[in-house]
């Protein structure tokens, strides 16, 4: 069950519904934001709950926007592994360097994360074609969960 509650814009605020199709903000043209209700999540979410769930993004599911989870298209992103980078933090002066490896992700980029979220809420509210602006990695991410 997600616990989303509205979109709002990120620059002048404005507030939106969020079980209906919104591009950018039409007031001024800036990203619209998921809000959750967080004081419910505090109340439901627990680590012991979180452990015992499926080990990808979806874990956290009340705080992602699908609904109704026959409309999730996964294919296994998230849960990459961090890794100790000890040489480059001793370089840069870093006592505990670690980098999350999201090469591992099913597109080969953290983009895969997003992209499962934005083409499974597409769909849920009725989005059958998608586009967006890409430098290449959005939108290999977007043919894969698009098809
Ligand atoms: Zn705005």
């Amino acid at each position: 069950m997600s616990l989303l509650t509205h979109l709002e814009c990120s620059k002048c605020g404005a507030i939106y519904e969020a079980d209906r199709v919104q591009g950018i903000c039409p007031r001024c043209g800036k990203p619209l934001l998921a809000r959750y209700d967080l004081e419910r999540a505090s109340s439901l979410l627990d680590k012991e709950a979180l452990r015992s769930r499926v080990p990808t993004l979806w874990r956290y599911r009340e705080l992602l926007p699908v609904r109704d989870d026959r409309y999730i298209i996964s294919l296994g992103e998230g849960w990459t592994p961090l890794l100790r980078a000890e040489r480059l933090g001793d370089h840069l002066g870093l006592r505990d360097l670690w980098i999350k490896d999201e090469g591992l992700n099913p597109t080969g980029t953290f983009k895969a994360r997003g992209l499962s979220v934005a083409v499974s809420r597409a769909l849920e509210l009725g989005v059958r074609r998608l586009a967006m602006p890409s430098a290449g990695n959005a939108a290999a991410a977007l043919a894969a969960y698009g098809a």
